[in-house]
């Protein structure tokens, strides 16, 4: 009985990431690279060494909500754990979000900002969510011109001094619905004193413990439906401390994200300031909405090299058979798998980044602000179900280890799992990504037509058929939708997530070969070119001819 079985280790997330370094390098001019990478290899040193030894500490903690005190007051305090205190302090000096607004490096801000987002988030237990939310409210807050807001609240969104940090929450979902928030039933009225004062209950609240938060609610009067709904800013605590008419009424239970206090609310004559108008809230929240996606596809890429990390490590820990898993044909063969769906995530969501950095520096043209609003439903979605799919294998690929609580894996498929829910579900973005091709024309075309621009940069024959499996993707994913749209609505929103899916993956399988050439022929390394075989031998093209009326009866229970 003396064997002992090694744990997997993480050495320096950044240094040891060939895949994020080589898209840097080909992304980011090398003056640029050259003044972030100190930064991006002190956050790898941390993400692999201090934070990881941190999180493996504070397993156990959650965050506990005290409702009353010894004496009988209402207090509604929340304490999150150990890990999350250390987070939200790294955030603010590491500039998590400021780097974005500071701007340094131009459109490129975006890039570095979110590369420092990709290696801090596997190990802070999804500290990623406030940060997120308080880069949407920034973003929101500056697009919306409402000049005493973005003095008195943009700098502490941005600041790198812990103290004067604050984080956003974003209170949309109430019971009557996340997806369908038109429903929202939150009322907004005007006291005597012409304050807004917001009554009703919010369902979904993460980042509870947030100085502000971005909310809809409908002033009264209002007509019902999406455009009768406003955003406001609320400020939670006044200056004692104490929440201003909120009241904490419990922490959800939830299956993963358990670091995160997710609460649910009730707003009774909670003082608000409206952003912008009095109607038109939900596109007024939308730049919030495009920022979170955005967190939530480096989150997913992020979760998922996290868990190629370690299982890739393990592999050559552990011995079965005679020899170590790393040997074995059909272990290495399963973990190539994950690597090219992690790989093929970074760079559809480095690509959206890179966008948004350009229309955040106002380089990006009409129809490139196009490309981005059907781009970003189509990257959340891919890289989150992509990030439950791979997170799933993980665990499997350390066997029993993986299933096991300390071992710190189980985690990885909890926390996954909410991706594809929060910020808009899979089904409810392609749906959103379907009206978008449907409506704009020149969208679609644009992702077709990067799809193309990829595929005419790779030249390598080792390359050939990643590259015409991407473009005869996109080319069924065009042929498709212009026969359904003949057919009609049912058909339409029946095949909407297999024609969001095939048009993401093949976008990612596209970037990815552009990705493998360039490394080809700068760095001599095959590693992408082999990553890019194996995505498009996974399958791109989703789209089937499926009847609708087959879902229909198999609706029918009995
Ligand atoms: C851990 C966690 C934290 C969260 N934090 C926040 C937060 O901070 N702020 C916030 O506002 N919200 C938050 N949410 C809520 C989240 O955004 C919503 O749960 C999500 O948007 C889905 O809304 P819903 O729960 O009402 O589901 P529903 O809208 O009821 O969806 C149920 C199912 O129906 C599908 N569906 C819905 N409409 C259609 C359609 N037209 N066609 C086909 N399928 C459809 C959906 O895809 C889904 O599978 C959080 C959720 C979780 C799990």
């Amino acid at each position: 009985m003396s064997f002992r079985q090694e744990p997997p280790r993480l050495g320096n997330q950044y240094e040891d990431d060939r895949a994020l370094r080589s898209y840097l390098k080909r992304a980011l001019p090398p003056e640029v690279l050259r003044e972030v990478e100190p930064a991006l290899a002190e956050m790898g040193e941390l993400a692999g060494g201090e934070l990881y030894r941190m999180q493996s500490e504070d397993r156990l903690n959650e965050p506990r909500l005290t409702q009353w005190d010894a004496w009988g007051e209402r207090v509604d305090r929340i304490e999150v754990s150990p890990l999350w205190r250390a987070a939200e302090r790294i955030a603010a000096e590491r500039g998590l979000v400021a780097t974005a607004y500071e701007r340094r490096h131009g459109r490129h801000s975006r890039t570095h900002q979110l590369a420092l987002a990709y290696l801090f988030t596997p190990s802070t237990d999804i500290y990623s969510c406030p940060l997120a939310m308080t880069d949407g409210a920034a973003r929101a807050l500056l697009d919306s011109g409402n000049k005493t807001l973005i003095d008195r609240v943009v700098p502490h969104l941005v600041s790198r001094e812990p103290e004067s940090f604050w984080t956003s929450g974003q209170w949309m979902t109430e019971l009557t619905g996340g997806s369908d928030v038109g429903l929202s039933e939150t009322v907004a009225r005007r006291d005597a004193g012409g304050v807004w004062r917001l009554y009703g209950r919010k369902w979904f609240t993460s980042a509870a413990a947030s100085q502000v938060a971005l909310t809809l609610a409908r002033p009264e009067g209002n007509a019902p439906g999406g455009r009768g709904l406003a955003l406001f800013l609320v400020e939670t605590r006044d200056g004692g401390g104490r929440l201003r008419n909120i009241r904490i009424n419990r922490l959800k239970d939830k299956l993963g994200t358990r670091k995160v206090p997710t609460a649910e609310l009730t707003l009774d004559g909670t003082p608000a300031e409206l952003v912008k108008g009095t109607t038109d809230g939900v596109r007024d929240i939308a730049p919030m909405l495009n920022v979170t996606r955005l967190w939530n596809g480096v989150s997913a890429a992020a979760l998922m090299r996290r868990g190629v990390a370690l299982a890739r490590d393990y592999a050559r820990r552990r011995a079965a058979f005679g020899s170590k898993l790393s040997e074995k044909p059909l272990h290495a063969d399963t973990l190539a798998g994950l690597q090219s769906e992690a790989e093929a995530a970074l760079h559809l969501t480095f690509y959206a980044a890179e966008l948004t950095g350009r229309e955040e520096s106002r380089e990006l043209d009409e129809s490139g602000a196009r490309l981005l609003r059907l781009l970003t439903p189509l990257m959340k979605l891919t890289t989150a179900r992509a990030a439950v799919a791979v997170a799933s294998e993980t665990l499997e690929a350390f066997g029993g280890a993986g299933y096991v609580e300390d071992t710190g894996l189980p985690v990885l498929l909890r926390d996954a799992q909410v991706l594809s829910i929060w910020e808009g579900t899979t089904n409810v973005l392609s749906l959103d990504a379907l009206r978008t091709a449907l409506k704009d024309a020149d969208a679609l075309a644009s992702i077709r037509g990067e799809i193309e621009n990829c595929a005419h940069d790779v030249n390598d024959g080792r390359l050939a058929s990643a590259a015409s499996a991407a473009l005869d993707a996109a080319s069924h994913a065009d042929v498709w939708l212009a026969s359904a749209a003949r057919e009609g609505q049912t058909g339409l929103e029946a095949g909407a997530r297999r024609f969001a899916l095939t048009l993401g993956r093949a976008l990612s399988l596209a970037l990815l070969a552009r990705q493998a050439q360039w490394s080809l022929d700068e760095e001599g390394d095959a590693r992408a070119a082999a990553a890019a075989r194996r995505f498009a031998a996974a399958g791109v093209d989703l789209i089937t001819d499926s009847d609708p009326e087959d879902a229909s009866l198999l609706m029918e229970e009995r």
